[in-house]
Order: structure tokens, then C-alpha cells, then sequence
């Protein structure tokens, strides 16, 4: 039996940037007050000023501070606090973590280690997907990792055959091999580079989809175990297997796909017994879906479900925790108009994407009707080289898609950075182009139309 935890008063954020400021923003309706964790790198950051309390756990280096497990428990203890938020990236999924937390006698707010471990880890998630019934893309997934038998296990598959590090993430360490006579030598890489970014040298093999749309569900369970889906959001638009600009809802599916996907991702988050916010991920080609992965976390783009389905799903996540937050049946779930989400990037558009650092000069995001903006940085703050270039999320909303869209060029045309360059000129020329407008954009079109951001 797990303990039932009480209300918090005091909740630590074992994060930075936007994300922080989000879930401070979430507390600070509930009546909690906050506890930042955060780095020597992170003192000018909206976070910072906004938190009730700062601890500073560690050096800029990510191991040292955001990465290190005993930094952040002992610093959430110092504070008094009786529960984490982890937000994304760094320890977010770490089952460790989500442990070592619990055993201090604080809540980890989130789904449980166990889910973590299963459905978090690519290779056992696969496992409970398959006695789930969910379809899953061809590979192979075994515990053989020779080279040899790796090659034999991709010719079976039939090229091209993606190479995945099985405990990588965040689109790094994935390889594609298109022949034969590359096989054995992006399968040694692969493996070498996957020990030395996420300490196990095991890989996986999967077929490459090359024409597939990036369709995933936000499910949520209730602190009695019910998981629901609050529909799904479009990520196709990516740069190196990483998400730039993402929808709710996308404007692929066709009543029956969404209904067969939604139940699907139900299923083996339930299978999982998957408690708070999560995304489970689907790969769309020619009509047929595949699981991809479950992501047991907050994932970056939240806010567009939140603006379609008129939730927050921040909140939820510590009422969750707290034992507090069961779903209304009376409540009607249907997403409303259309949401869409950019990234902003500090980075150099000339230079193919070379993060820009340095002290923001000048910022403006104005306000207006259907526009959200979530962001870690003021004017003053200086963006330091340390950590993720992502500065800023721009959210608009509006009743269908076309205008949606016509907004966000009229916003991110208004918004004003200055002091690092930003990627905001190529969203506007991404949000233009004829293939994202039509909705048909799959995850190779950057790449296909917009080589040089690469
Ligand atoms: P990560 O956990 O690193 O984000 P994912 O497995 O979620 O990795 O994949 C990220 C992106 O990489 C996907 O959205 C997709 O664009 C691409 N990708 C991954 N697997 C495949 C595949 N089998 N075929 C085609 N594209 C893939």
C-alpha cells in the first residue's frame, strides 16, 4: 500500500526555464508555495524571482545539478518540501528518481516508479503493448545485441531499418541505415553512442516509416487509477527527430482512426496502471497506426490539448498526487477550435541552427485573443550555452485550423527578441508553406523543404 499523501503546502521544482515557471504558475492557484531547484547557471530566470524559495543544488553542468538525484532530494528536503515536480527532460523519467523521492517520504508527482520502468523503458513498453494488443512498427527488440545478428535481424525487417538507442530519447541516438553495406558500421556506432549519451550500449531495430505523420494521445489517470485520453495533438513538423511546431487536433484523422487510436492508448496506459499526465505515440502511415513510445511525463506541448480541451493538465497532475483528482463523468470531453504550438529556438538561422547565447535585450510578447505564451526569460536575462536552446513556446488558439494558423504568423510576426537570434523567421515560413497549410506535412518535410535549417 502506497501512502495516501496529504495536501501539500510546499512543492520543490526539480526543473528550469518555462517549464518551471508553468508549474509555479499552476501552484500558485492551488495556494502552494514553491521550492526551485536550480543550478549557479540559473539565477537570471523568471523562475527564479517567481518561486517562493530558491535552492541552488549544483554547478551549471547538468550531472552535477539538474541530472544529480541526491542534489535535488537533499535540496527538496532542506526546503520542507513534501512533493516534486520533475516537468520535462532531465529526471522527469528516471524511475530512480520517482523512487528515491518516495523513500525520502515525498510525493513524486507523476505515475509510479513501476510504470516508469515499464512503460517508460522502449523495449519492456513494446512488451506490454504487444499483450495489449497495440500495433507496433516491425523490429526487433531481443536481448542478442551482436552485430551479426543485428545486421541478419534489419535484413529480415528490410531496409531502410532505423537503429534506436533503447534507453535514448529527446529524437538523439537513432540511425538510419538504407543498405547492406552500411549495416555494420552505423549498428557499431549506434551502440558506442548510446553507452557513452545514455549509459547502456543496447539498441533496437524498427522499420523505417518514411512517409509517417507523428500522432499522439495526452491520456490521463485519476488517483483511482482510471485513465482517460484528452484526444490527440500532431508533432510531424520536426527537425533532427526533434518536435517544432505541434497542433491539437491534428488534422489527419478520420473519426474512426482517432476513436481506434484514443482506445489503444487507453489500453495499455491502463495496462501500465499509469497514474497523472502522459502521451503515448503513434506513427500514422497509409491509414495504419503503430505505437511508438509512451512518454510518462508532462510533455512540452500541453498547452495545446490544455487550449482545446480547456483544461490544465499542470493542476491535475498535483491533485493527482495529492489523491485528489478523479474524472467527472458529467464532464464532456470534446476538443473545441484548434490550437498550435512554436517553439522558439534560441539559435542562428544562418548557421544551420548554432545556439545563440547572450543577454536578451529586448522582449515583447504582445497579448491579445487566443494567444499564450509560456516562457523562462525577461529582458536582462542572459541565455547561457549550458542547457536546451528552447527559450519560449508561443500558443494560439482559434476556432479552425486556417485561422489558427493565420494567427500564429501574426503573432510570432509581432513578438520581438533581440539580443540572440531566434529560428522565429523560418516557423513563419514553415507556417506558410503549402504542405503544412494543406495538413498533409509528414515527419521528413523540413527536411525535404527546408534543408538548410537542418
Ligand atoms: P525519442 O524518444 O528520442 O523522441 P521516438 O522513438 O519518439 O524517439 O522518435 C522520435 C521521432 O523519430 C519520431 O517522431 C519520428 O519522426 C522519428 N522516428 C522514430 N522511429 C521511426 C520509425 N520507425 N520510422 C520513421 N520515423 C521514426
Amino acid at each position: 500500500m502506497t501512502k495516501m499523501p496529504g495536501k501539500f503546502s510546499r512543492i520543490a521544482i526539480a526543473n528550469r526555464g518555462e517549464v518551471a515557471v508553468r508549474i509555479i504558475k499552476a501552484c500558485e492557484e492551488l495556494g502552494i508555495e514553491t521550492v526551485l531547484l536550480h543550478s549557479e547557471a540559473d539565477i537570471n530566470s523568471r523562475a527564479y524571482r517567481m518561486a517562493t524559495k530558491t535552492i541552488c543544488i549544483g554547478p551549471a553542468p547538468t550531472a552535477e545539478s539538474y541530472l544529480s538525484i541526491p542534489a535535488n532530494v537533499n535540496g527538496a528536503l532542506a526546503a520542507g518540501a513534501q512533493a516534486i515536480h520533475p516537468g520535462f527532460g532531465f529526471l522527469s523519467e528516471n524511475a530512480d528518481f520517482a523512487e528515491a523521492v518516495e523513500k525520502a517520504g515525498m510525493t513524486f508527482i507523476g505515475p509510479s516508479a513501476e510504470s516508469i520502468r515499464s512503460l517508460g523503458d522502449k523495449v519492456h513498453c513494446k512488451e506490454l503493448a504487444k499483450k495489449a494488443g497495440l500495433p507496433l512498427v516491425p523490429g526487433y527488440q531481443g536481448e542478442n545485441q551482436e552485430v551479426a545478428h543485428l545486421i541478419q535481424q534489419a535484413e529480415k525487417i528490410g531496409y531502410p531499418v532505423i537503429v534506436k538507442a533503447a534507453a535514448g530519447g529527446g529524437g538523439r541516438g537513432m540511425k538510419l541505415i538504407t543498405n547492406s553495406a552500411d549495416a555494420a558500421e552505423l549498428i557499431e556506432s549506434a551502440q558506442r553512442e548510446a553507452q557513452s549519451a545514455f549509459g547502456s550500449p543496447k539498441v533496437f531495430l524498427e522499420k523505417y516509416l518514411d512517409r509517417a505523420k507523428h500522432i499522439e494521445f495526452q491520456i490521463f489517470g485519476d488517483s483511482s487509477g482510471q485513465v482517460i485520453h484528452f484526444f490527440d495533438r500532431e508533432c510531424s513538423v520536426q527537425r533532427r527527430h526533434q518536435k517544432i511546431i505541434e497542433e491539437a487536433t491534428s488534422p489527419s484523422l478520420t473519426d474512426d482512426l482517432r476513436r481506434r487510436m484514443g482506445e489503444a492508448a487507453c489500453a495499455i496506459a491502463t495496462v501500465g496502471k499509469y497514474k497523472g499526465a502522459g502521451t503515448v505515440e503513434f506513427l500514422l502511415q497509409d491509414g495504419e497506426f503503430y505505437l511508438l513510445e509512451v512518454n510518462t511525463r508532462l510533455q512540452v506541448e500541453h498547452p495545446v490539448t490544455e487550449e482545446v480541451m480547456g483544461v490544465d493538465l499542470v493542476k491535475m497532475q498535483i491533485l493527482t498526487a495529492q489523491g485528489d483528482f478523479i474524472h467527472d463523468p458529467k464532464q464532456v470531453r470534446i476538443p473545441r477550435g484548434h490550437s498550435i504550438e512554436c517553439r522558439i529556438y534560441a539559435e542562428n538561422p544562418f548557421m544551420g541552427g548554432v545556439p545563440s547565447t547572450g543577454l536578451l535585450g529586448h522582449v515583447e510578447w504582445p497579448e491579445g485573443p487566443g494567444r499564450r505564451y509560456e516562457y523562462g526569460f525577461d529582458q536582462g536575462d542572459v541565455i547561457t550555452p549550458f542547457y536546451d536552446p528552447m527559450i519560449a513556446k508561443v500558443i494560439v488558439w482559434d476556432e479552425n485550423r486556417p485561422r489558427a494558423i493565420q494567427k500564429m504568423i501574426r503573432v510570432l510576426k509581432d513578438s520581438v527578441v533581440f539580443g540572440v537570434h531566434t529560428n522565429i523567421p523560418y516557423l513563419i515560413e514553415i507556417l506558410s508553406h503549402k504542405e503544412f497549410v494543406m495538413g498533409t506535412m509528414t515527419t521528413r518535410f523540413i527536411e525535404t523543404y527546408f534543408a538548410e535549417a537542418l
